[in-house]
């Protein structure tokens, strides 16, 4: 068998998603893979319904709800399926037999998200960055919402575009629906802001495979019994995520994400300002002068994924070609965007960003 790769070798990995991942957090997976605790097996092997992965799902639950500091009137989902069954289950349970829903769209998930909600119901848009190429976010004042909506949905961080929200937008009344799938525990959340916040978990909370949902209990009463029963929130919330066997190994992975996050970083607010120094380290490169050229405009800019084209046009596939000579990987923008994207997650170490901020100055200077 080929002998595992040394840490040394691993490389600084700026993947969208799937992607970097703690490695005390897979140091951790490793040593408990061939058995966990007092198992005898490991957690690829044993039943979604034995005590012990019973005690997995009840700490993985725990830390998330501590971390984000859920209330009681909310239920913390472990669902399969990834964020884009979630753009139909909100409203399949939300939207169906109801008036409409509000969208706003800030960027490429955003845009998904309403075309699978079109198939259950009246959507919609009330803003949609397209005319800048979703480079912005909008003005509260530029937000007509509709006060008898069934929800309001939007897209915190926009992976693709790099646009993030600072903070929810005012929905008063209305259910707020959130998609944070790519800057899901980047930072502190008031959950009770929120109906619904899913998130997928191969950006920033895990493995692919596992999709976190937490909904105000209340809007549970809303899925009607005709739905599949998968795609059914009460279902789920009733046998405690374990409706169908669930993604056990991937629940497992963010319990683990999650004790690092409030072991090692310690905890959201901690983690949030690592990653706005991580951010601004990129950003203040960018901002020097034009040979980088950010795509979001700066109030809109995200702290988890850095995009930005060079202004000469034949650098591009240089700058990403050198770039992993030094050890820097998966930095090419979204083909619909083109440029670079530095997806600069949780798990990056700021020693990644500054091997990253040092190249960019390095390549400037020698291209510039
Ligand atoms: C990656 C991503 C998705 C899609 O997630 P899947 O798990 O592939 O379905 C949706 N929304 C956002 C914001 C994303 O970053």
């Amino acid at each position: 068998m080929a002998m595992v790769k040394s840490l040394k070798e691993r490389v600084f990995n700026f993947s969208p998603g799937p992607a970097v991942l703690p490695v005390p957090v897979l140091e951790e997976a490793r040593d408990e893979l061939l058995s966990h605790g007092d198992a005898g097996a490991s957690v690829l092997e044993i039943s979604h319904r034995s005590s012990q992965f019973s005690a997995i799902l009840a700490d993985s639950k725990q830390r998330l709800t501590d971390l984000l500091k859920v209330p009681d009137s909310y239920e913390v989902l472990f669902l399969q399926g990834g964020s884009r069954l979630q753009f139909s289950m909100v409203p399949m349970n939300l939207l169906r037999g109801a008036g409409s829903a509000d969208y706003i769209v800030t960027g490429s998930w955003g845009k998904k998200a309403v075309d699978e909600a079109r198939k259950e119901g009246r959507v919609n848009i009330v803003w949609d960055g397209n005319k800048t190429h979703y480079n912005r976010l909008p003005q509260a004042s530029e937000l007509q919402l509709d006060v008898n909506a069934a929800y309001v949905h939007y897209t915190s961080n926009e992976t693709i575009q790099g646009v993030q929200f600072l903070t929810e937008p005012d929905v008063s009344n209305v259910p707020l629906v959130c998609d944070a799938s790519s800057d899901f525990m980047c930072r502190p959340l008031s959950i009770k802001k929120y109906g619904l916040i899913y998130a997928c978990a191969q950006k920033n909370a895990g493995p692919a495979g596992v999709t976190v949902v937490i909904i105000r209990k209340d809007l549970l009463e809303r899925g009607s019994d005709d739905l599949p029963g998968y795609c059914n929130y009460r279902l789920h919330a009733a046998d405690n995520s374990r409706y169908n066997t669930p993604p056990t190994f991937g629940i497992y992975i963010v319990s683990l994400v999650a004790k690092w996050l409030s072991d090692e970083i310690g905890g959201l607010a901690a983690m949030e300002r690592q990653n706005r120094q991580k951010a601004e380290l990129l950003y203040s490169v960018v901002d020097e002068d034009d040979f980088y050229i950010g795509h979001a405009q700066p109030e809109s800019r995200s702290i988890m994924n850095v995009t930005f084209r060079l202004r000469n046009d034949d650098f591009q596939a240089k700058f990403i070609e050198t770039a992993e000579e030094h050890g820097l990987y998966s930095l090419k923008g979204h083909r619909s965007v083109g440029g670079i994207r530095a997806s600069i997650y949780n798990a990056i170490p700021i020693e990644g960003v500054i091997a990253l901020r040092d190249f960019m100055l390095d390549f400037r200077k020698q291209n510039g």
